[in-house]
């Protein structure tokens, strides 16, 4: 097919210079870039820059910002220090140690990534694995903790940095395979990364298929998280694996199993190219069921027009919209972050736009470290306005579905800047939380079955950290997360 074949050629920032497309760029804008992705990973193919990005808006294109460092991705206090390094062709060592220093102030990984949620066994920590909810298992496998390229917001975006004890990631197929055969409550697997899919699909076979292994009948379910479709769609189209991946997906589901291809889709002109379409169309042949989730940024994503067309492009094309997020509290969230009351705005909007098939998005969502809450809407109780929230997920199952209030704060954008409403002091959960983290501080995982054995693992110093900051606290320290 014409426009379907295509030869992966990929610049970080060791090459960005040779991106034609910079070249009309003045000098001082390269360096603001290179200084940036000193410190924030940068990485992005032939494709997007060719087929995605439309260069007469740049640099408020959204796919442009989606993938090219911008100056406001580091704080005020930031920039100067790498800029100057730049400019002055410092080593690359001192360059690594500030960058490094930077980094650090950046929630490195948010919502107890790191050590509220990797699981143990046998008394190891399973550093590939993590385990925050009841019947979800996420798998990071080693190979696949890169992406074909990278988004400028990316949460995981530690994983790509040369710092190794930032990173999480495990190899071993076999310590999961044990894993999911302790832990029976678990119904759903999700491989994820980075992108699982920039591995071979040989690679990926080496994992997927021990999980069909009727020992292991209680996974119903394997996800793939990737965001392939939009950034290197060839992988399902002209890859010389792709036909190799495709069976492997149908070997998914003659074994009885849900595959969802969980595709991270940010804008409605990922899906426009002829290659795109063409991978939706070979993926969706498997069986296999795509579902679409995104986070609303700043400046890529944030009006009811674009979710509202990517909704439609998404049903017309077969998939399925399932979440929208709220970017996370890492990074450089404060440049892309959108306050939780204009994201719901934004949700709202886009879901008028729609028909009943494509308002299956939940959203606005937060990945929060208590779990995942939705923010429902907004509602005048008692004569205050409040924020109404719900969670989709929990860290004790028994809070999914509970539905509690925040008070309305037009500027607050995550879960910790939200304060309760009615006299109250913390949120109902709140005290829950503290018991989960003590138990797991004094060790009582490791001696008594937990509420469900995925909670037995953390480590003290994140757990004895306040979730929830002041104001205060956040007003003195824009950039600092935890
Ligand atoms: S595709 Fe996902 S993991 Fe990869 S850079 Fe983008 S947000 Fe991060």
């Amino acid at each position: 097919m014409k426009g379907t074949e295509r030869r992966y050629r990929v610049f970080t920032r060791e090459d960005m210079g040779a991106i034609p497309q910079l070249e009309k760029l003045a000098k001082a804008d390269l360096e603001l870039m290179e200084a940036v992705s000193a410190v924030l990973p940068f990485r992005v193919n032939e494709y997007v820059i060719e087929e995605l990005i439309d260069w007469a808006a740049a640099p408020d294109d959204p796919i442009y910002r989606l993938v090219f460092p911008q100056p406001g991705m580091l704080l005020p206090e930031q920039l100067p220090l790498v800029l100057d390094l730049v400019r002055k062709g410092a080593p690359e060592e001192e360059l690594n140690r500030v960058a490094r220093k930077i980094r650090l102030q950046m929630n490195v990984h948010p919502a107890g990534q790191m050590t509220l949620n990797v699981p143990r066994l046998d008394g190891q920590l399973l550093h590939g694995i993590q385990h925050k909810y009841r019947e979800t298992v996420l798998f990071f496998p080693a190979a696949g903790q890169s992406c074909h390229s990278y988004c400028t917001y990316c949460f995981r975006w530690a994983q790509f940095t040369a710092d190794d004890d930032l990173r999480f990631a495990g190899h071993e197929t076999e310590s999961l395979v044990r894993y999911l055969r302790a832990h029976r409550e678990a119904t759903s697997l999700l491989i994820t990364g980075g992108d699982p899919l920039v591995m071979s699909t040989e690679l990926l076979r080496r994992h997927v298929e021990p999980l069909l292994d009727p020992s292991l009948e209680h996974i119903r379910s394997i996800r793939i998280g990737t965001k392939s479709l939009s950034y290197w769609p060839h992988r399902f189209v002209s890859d010389s694996d792709a036909d190799d991946l495709l069976r492997l997906f149908e070997e998914v589901r003659a074994a009885g199993r849900h595959l969802a291809v969980m595709a991270h889709v940010s804008h409605p002109r990922e899906l426009e190219t002829a290659v795109a379409r063409e991978a939706i169309r070979r993926v969706r042949g498997t069986g296999a069921i795509i579902r679409t989730q995104s986070p609303v940024v700043r400046g890529v994503n944030d009006d009811s027009d674009t979710w509202g067309a990517l909704w439609k492009s998404q049903v017309q094309l077969g998939l399925v919209p399932y979440y929208m997020f709220v970017a996370r509290d890492t990074g450089p969230q404060h440049y892309f972050k959108v306050p939780l009351a204009e994201a719901l705005e934004i949700y709202n909007g886009a879901y008028r736009q729609v028909s009943g098939l494509g308002r299956t998005a939940r959203g606005p969502v937060m990945s929060a470290t208590p779990g995942k809450v939705l923010v429902d809407g907004v509602a005048r109780v008692a004569g205050q306005e409040v924020f109404v929230l719900k969670f989709l997920q929990g860290r004790d199952p028994s809070w999914v579905g509970r539905t509690f209030f925040a008070r309305y704060d037009p500027e607050a954008a995550w879960l910790d800047e939200l304060q309760p409403t009615f006299g109250r002091t913390e949120f109902f959960f709140e005290a829950r939380f503290r018991e989960i983290k003590k138990e797991l501080e004094e060790g009582v995982e490791d001696r008594k079955p937990s509420p469900w054995p995925g909670l037995a693992a953390v480590r003290a110093e994140e757990i004895l950290r306040p979730w929830r900051r002041s104001k205060s606290q956040i007003q003195q320290t824009p950039g600092e997360r935890h």
